[in-house]
């Protein structure tokens, strides 16, 4: 377990906390679309000014590249916090960061109260990582607090680079609570355990295929991912999605499901269209079987009762990746069946991040999993089995 912020004591503290602000915008609007990310950074800004520290929140938003760029300054997310708290949220809208407002808000701070640092990829020392922008954050605070799940897989100035020069950090409820579910599952699952992986390309999953590997009882495949198994095992994908440099390593991969004793699914029916398009025409056809100039866009109807009748035995399920290109409603089928038979069981059920999470969240099941991550790339990362590098700098308990 790491080092929390039940274990410091902020009182009096200037407390500069690395939250996950990186909130999706509306493209023309520019309005916040979905809270989550700042739902669930609350409880532990609510905790720091319960125990009357002096709050310095910081985030990226968006893919800043360096530079100021007014779309994606933070000042929506100073408001939609203000509300959410019930709280003045101050904003510091320096363009670099940790500008005169910052520094003065900062140090006229009073107990429990709250500010917000503009967007810290404004500065190219962000992602960089750079001892120069590092310690300029540090310099406001007296206590670093990491509360952002979603960049722990990246060694950024704000969350890993900061630590240089604000030592002994601690990390918030949000990123405790992700570590926990997702730690556990991993470590300490209650078995029967199923992994369920989906999405486009296997060469992003390579790792995590091979380390859970060692962990589940059952591990699932669809999406385009599939493909590629199935052209391994020597069947006719016709213009399916396929990673062909990845074939081998899917061979290796049946063979070590087999020697391990890890039940491997792929579907076995799949829906196949003329063309990548939401209205393409389709047929569902045997996975063995897909006519040359088709290619797979969903999962069939019996690869969704084949997975379920594994999932309803499972006691810990981790998803990560839909089933097929959920975003066009006619091939969403699969991964909607999914979703509904994990709010269905009765299993500790993790969501992680990215479009399974959206999914999920989208097709209204969002409350009946037991933990969806707000880290699509960490939870992915996380599961390959190494510390990630915004933790690693974390002290155990
Ligand atoms: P990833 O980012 O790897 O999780 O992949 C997510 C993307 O995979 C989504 O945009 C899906 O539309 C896409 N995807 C899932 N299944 C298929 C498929 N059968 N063919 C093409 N794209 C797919």
């Amino acid at each position: 377990m790491k080092k929390t912020i039940d274990d410091i004591n902020v009182q009096g503290k200037r407390v500069l906390v690395r939250c996950d602000f990186n909130v999706p915008l509306d493209k023309e609007t520019g309005a916040i679309t979905d809270t989550t990310r700042i739902v669930e950074s609350l409880p532990t800004i609510k905790k720091l000014i319960n125990d009357g520290g002096r709050i310095i929140l910081c985030s990226h938003l968006g893919k800043a590249k360096g530079e100021p760029d007014p779309k994606l300054s933070l000042r929506p997310v100073a408001e939609k916090l203000s509300e959410l708290l019930g709280k003045e949220v101050k904003f510091a809208d320096d363009d670099t960061v940790v500008g005169e407002n910052a520094k003065r808000i900062a140090s006229e701070l009073n107990d429990g109260e709250v500010m917000l640092l503009q967007n810290t990829r404004y500065r190219a020392g962000e992602e960089a990582c750079e001892d120069e922008f590092s310690q300029e954050l540090a310099s406001l605070a007296e206590v670093f607090v990491n509360d952002a799940f979603g960049t722990a897989h990246r060694a950024h100035a704000s969350n890993v680079g900061v630590t240089k020069f604000l030592p002994n950090p601690v990390v918030g409820y949000l990123m405790e609570k992700e570590v926990k579910f997702l730690g556990d599952a991993v470590d300490n699952p209650v078995r029967p355990f199923v992994a369920i992986l989906g999405g486009l390309k296997v060469k992003d999953k390579i790792k995590v295929i091979d380390n859970l590997l060692e962990k589940v009882d059952t591990l699932i495949i669809g999406g385009a991912m599939a493909y590629t198994f199935l052209k391994a095992k020597g069947y006719e994908v016709g213009q399916s999605v396929v990673d062909e440099e990845k074939i081998d390593f899917a061979k290796d991969m049946m063979a070590k499901a087999e020697a391990k004793g890890v039940k491997l699914l792929l579907p076995i029916d799949t829906v196949v269209a003329k063309e990548f398009a939401a209205d393409a025409e389709h047929m569902t056809v045997e996975s063995d079987n897909m006519p040359a100039d088709y290619q797979g866009l969903d999962i069939g109807e019996k690869t969704v009762e084949l997975f379920r009748s594994e999932l309803v035995n499972a006691k810990t399920v981790i998803w990560n990746g839909p089933m097929g290109v959920f975003e066009f409603p006619e091939f969403a089928k699969g991964t909607l069946e999914i979703a509904k038979t994990l709010a269905d069981i009765d299993a500790t059920t993790i969501i992680g991040g990215g479009d399974s999470a959206s999914a999920v969240n989208n097709l209204g099941f969002g409350d009946k999993m037991s933990h969806i991550s707000t880290g699509g790339g960490a939870s992915l990362e996380f599961l390959e089995g190494e510390e990630l590098p915004a933790l690693k700098v974390v002290e155990n308990k």
